[in-house]
């Protein structure tokens, strides 16, 4: 395998990391990177973060220096969308009538952000937050100070972006059917302490409220009426309700696809010698015994090389406890474990919600399945050793902070 030439759909941090996987596995063949936007690889945490205030600029988001692609001999051809792709032939076509022929190919195509789904979602002012020209959009919108944005959906992006808005001066309605910010990922008890963070900082929240439809003049978007008959004025709407896996390569080519594209504990689709990871794949984890599709950060950092190291030739079985983390205002925010598993589940706090400093611990038959720690640093590896060790662990030790994470794993196993 070493010598046959490995073809890399999508230039995100999954691609990217894949190319790099591969090498350091002894990959010597040619490996080329089809990247439908016209930019080397970047890394899309800081477009709604430090990027969007102001605080850093583009190079934070590359994944590497220009010339490791040289380097590597990795090649990237930008701004070229792979448009079919052929698995009996192991040939994949390229929208510039191109065609590639592969050993192995990845697809790490990410996802899209969801639109409004309505004509209006094109006015002027409308914006979504995915690529780094839609975060410089954005951050050129807000800029100024003193403009009026509604965010529709109260999940990570938009209240990422909800908080830049705010350092540069801008007032924020955020609106969202749910009860809760964020209760689906983290709970209502947690989700909580978010909405009471933005609250502090200025926003107005409208929760438990739907968006009737955008109100425009001339082109350009004015206000967002809700569905209590409200009309809230707004100088720009970001619609950040959530990303759609980019599956549609797969699609056509017939691939199993269920909530992206479906494949093993090593990367494997239904077609020979395809492979998917990333945002856009649906990967079996073997600790859950089911399929998850993760659009995190660390998946495509550490998902993404493990499958280039899959496409090399080597064997392994992909089980990373899934991570990620924000920063909104002064409050930063990782998070390790199951989150399906935690679901429905109230945490036990190690420290105090309301002061915004604690850890909180979800368990399942006394096991800790995922870990938050909020402006606490330096504990995630614990959490993540707690989650492996599998251990029955007492609520009232785990909310003791005198009590350190060795203690509790070395208690639970004695
Ligand atoms: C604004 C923002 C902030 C985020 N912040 C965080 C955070 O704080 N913490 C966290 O854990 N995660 C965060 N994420 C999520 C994280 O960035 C994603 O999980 C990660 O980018 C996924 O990487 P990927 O390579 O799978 O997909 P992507 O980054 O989406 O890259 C896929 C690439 O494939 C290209 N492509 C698609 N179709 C084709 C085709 N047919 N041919 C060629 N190329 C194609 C796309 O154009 C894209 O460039 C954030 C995401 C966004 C958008």
């Amino acid at each position: 395998m070493s010598a046959q030439p490995l073809v890399i759909v999508g230039g995100g941090l999954a691609g990217a990391r894949a190319a790099e996987g591969a090498r350091q596995a002894g990959h010597t063949g040619p490996i080329t990177i089809v990247a439908a936007e016209d930019a080397m690889p970047y890394i899309r945490p800081p477009l709604s973060k430090e990027f969007l205030t102001g605080a850093a600029e583009r190079d934070v988001v590359d994944v590497h220096p220009a010339e490791w692609y040289a380097d590597e001999h990795v090649e990237v051809l930008r701004g070229v969308r792979a448009t079919a792709l052929d698995p009996g032939g192991h040939r994949l076509r390229l929208a510039d009538d191109r065609t590639l022929a592969y050993a192995r190919l990845l697809i790490a195509t990410g996802a899209n952000a969801r639109r409004w789904p309505a004509p209006e979602g094109e006015l002027a002012g409308v914006h979504v937050l995915r690529t780094f020209a839609d975060s410089v959009a954005l951050r050129d919108a807000l800029s100024g100070g003193g403009r009026r944005m509604v965010a529709i959906g109260a999940g990570w992006i938009g209240l990422e972006a909800t908080a830049a808005a705010r350092a540069y001066g801008d007032e924020v309605t955020v609106v969202a059917p749910e009860a809760v910010p964020l209760a689906a990922a983290v709970g209502s008890a947690v989700g909580e302490v978010f909405a009471e963070l933005h609250r502090t900082n200025g926003v107005d929240l409208r929760m438990s409220t739907g968006v009737a439809a955008l109100r425009s003049t001339e082109g350009r978007v004015t206000g967002v009426e809700l569905d209590t008959g409200e009309t809230v004025p707004a100088d720009l709407v970001l619609v950040g309700i959530g990303a759609v896996p980019a599956t549609g390569l797969a699609d056509a080519a017939g691939l199993e696809v269920q909530n992206g594209i479906v494949a093993d504990a090593s990367f494997r689709t239904s077609a020979d010698d395809v492979y998917a990871v990333g945002d856009v794949a649906s990967v079996y984890h073997p600790v859950l015994e089911a399929h998850l599709r993760t659009e995190h950060w660390a998946n495509a950092e550490n998902a993404g090389r493990a499958a280039g190291r899959v496409l090399a030739g080597e064997s392994l079985e992909y089980a990373e406890i899934p991570y990620f983390y924000t920063d909104q205002y002064d409050l930063g925010m990782e998070y390790s474990g199951y989150g399906t598993l935690a679901d429905g589940v109230d945490p036990v706090f190690r420290g105090d919600p309301g002061a915004r400093e604690f850890i909180a611990f979800w368990q399942r038959d006394g096991r800790v399945v995922a870990g938050m720690n909020v402006n606490v640093w330096d504990v995630s590896d614990g959490v993540q050793r707690l989650i492996r060790s599998g251990a029955r662990i007492d609520p009232a030790r785990l909310a003791d902070p005198a009590v350190s994470f060795d203690e509790l794993v070395a208690e639970a196993s004695a």
